[in-house]
């Protein structure tokens, strides 16, 4: 009850600025967070720091989610103690990382992160540290390895709502950056400049977007306006990084509404180019197949079910095949060759912007093979596609592309039938087949036409990438 009490009540003034040096306290009564809520291994870390006479508190999401009675995923700890010390006081602490030490106090299964206070690199300090610059040209932070005060901490963080520290010992809240004001009016709000803020880190803006639908919070104005300039920024950021917010930005389980954001502020086209090239080219077939894979994932999580990146992936990218395969195929390549070198191709160019990795671009290959042989069932070949290990992936991708508007000829059914029936029943499906000649079921004579070529959803939207 008090939850909803302070998730409905909204502040329309900030009660007078505080200044960075003196936070909001919030005491016990004016906060719904129970000890209870909280994970007894975060406890203990802060209590133990805290009598070693250090500051510590627990910080970020897990913070901003209990308030939002959200259960948090993990619970972090920032506090004034180096990893060297947080390490001596551990028995079970692993100090991790190369760039920005963290220490992972371990109990059992569960891991409490715990994080020195961190400084943003004061401005223009390059010059004394040596020749090696903190920032790019753009402005991004190369280094933010700077230990510094709880105040510094709170700053450098992204958003308002991410900057909340709170002590379960005195079951205080600190709150730096007004970050309870913006929670209460359900509003991401980056703390300071936002465009300075982006340059530093072009993943805040992909962050901005995930916390949005993750929590259905609004990007406040200010933070919203400059997305669209800056997202071609997503451009400097290692590859592999974006692999890891590309998954958390679709595993969150509000995938499609994301991936509405996601194209809303120009971001999409940073991460899947040829996708939004595709978005262009045959808007409705690729918007509709995005979001019925986007919108399978999201259910799947909720009915707590495994995904897999890899299916999602290979939706994301499909459209973009097609445009590929004809190019190939205009310069003379027969359609089988073409299509397994516009796949090949597409995923190469895709990793050079999000690095993949190769345990789910084998799987991506795979499923899109499939779609060439699902539509292929003579003789034994039926019964030899359903014992591949990939068929069930194959075959749900299949219905997916049926569900955005593909015509296949009922393939989809016509396979949902054969999986239930008994052996005999199949054998006369497959007769059935033969009998009806079917094009796509007989051994095929590649003839070459040229001016007879199949289109795939790109064209007319009558036949799969993969096509015949
Ligand atoms: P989630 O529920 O997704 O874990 P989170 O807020 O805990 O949300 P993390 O990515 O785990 O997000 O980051 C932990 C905290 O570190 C954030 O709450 C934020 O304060 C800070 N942080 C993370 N990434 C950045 C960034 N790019 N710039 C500034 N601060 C960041
Ligand atoms: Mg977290």
């Amino acid at each position: 009850m008090l939850k909803k009490l302070f998730k409905s009540f909204r502040t329309p003034t900030l009660r007078g600025k505080h200044s960075h040096s003196t936070p909001e306290v919030l005491g016990s009564s004016q906060h719904p967070i129970e000890r209870g809520e909280i994970s007894r291994y975060a406890i203990s870390v802060v209590e133990r720091l805290q009598q070693a006479g250090y500051q510590a508190y627990l910080v970020g999401g897990c913070v901003r989610d209990l308030l939002l009675d959200i259960e948090p995923k993990d619970f972090d700890v920032a506090t004034s103690a180096t990893p060297e010390q947080v390490r001596a006081e551990f028995r079970n602490a692993r100090v991790i990382g190369r760039r920005f030490k963290l220490v992972h106090v371990h109990f059992g299964r569960e891991i409490i992160e715990t994080a020195t206070f961190r400084a943003n690199h004061p401005e223009g300090d390059e010059e004394e540290n040596s020749n090696l610059s903190s920032r790019n040209e753009s402005g991004r932070i190369l280094r933010d390895n700077v230990y510094g005060s709880l105040e510094d901490d709170a700053q450098r963080r992204d958003f308002t709502i991410n900057a909340l520290y709170y002590d379960p010992v005195t079951e205080r809240i600190l709150d730096y950056a007004n970050g309870v004001h913006d929670i209460r009016n359900h509003l991401i709000r980056l703390i300071g400049d936002p465009t300075q803020r982006y340059q530093e880190d072009p993943v805040r803006m992909l962050r901005a977007v995930r916390f949005a639908a993750k929590l259905d919070f609004d990007i406040e104005k200010h933070s919203a306006a400059p997305i669209y300039k800056l997202a071609p920024l997503l451009g400097g950021i290692p590859a592999a990084r974006l692999f890891d917010e590309v998954l958390k930005l679709f595993l969150a389980g509000y995938a499609v509404y994301t991936y509405e954001l996601l194209v809303d502020y120009g971001l999409f086209g940073q991460l899947f180019p040829a996708s939004a090239e595709a978005l262009k080219l045959n808007p409705d077939y690729t918007d509709q197949l995005i979001r019925n894979a986007l919108d399978s994932t999201d259910q799947r999580i909720q009915q707590g079910k495994s995904v897999t990146p890899a299916f999602l992936l290979a939706a994301l990218l499909w459209p973009a095949l097609p445009a590929r395969v004809i190019k190939l195929q205009d310069r003379g390549m027969p359609p089988i060759p073409a299509m397994q070198e516009a796949a090949h191709e597409l995923i190469s160019e895709q990793c050079l912007r999000i690095a993949v990795p190769k345990r789910f671009t084998m799987p991506i290959r795979e499923i899109w093979d499939m779609q060439e042989r699902l539509p292929r069932r003579s003789g034994k070949r039926a019964d030899t596609l359903l014992e591949n290990p990939r068929f069930r992936a194959g075959y749900d991708f299949l219905l997916l592309r049926e569900s955005a508007g593909e015509q296949t000829g009922g393939l989809g059914d016509w396979w949902t039938r054969y999986q239930e029936l008994s052996d005999s029943e199949r054998r006369n499906m497959i007769r059935d087949l033969s009998n009806k000649d079917d094009a796509a079921g007989a051994p095929r004579k590649r003839k070459r036409s040229n001016n007879k070529r199949k289109r795939g959803p790109a064209g007319d939207g009558s036949n799969s990438a993969a096509g015949e």
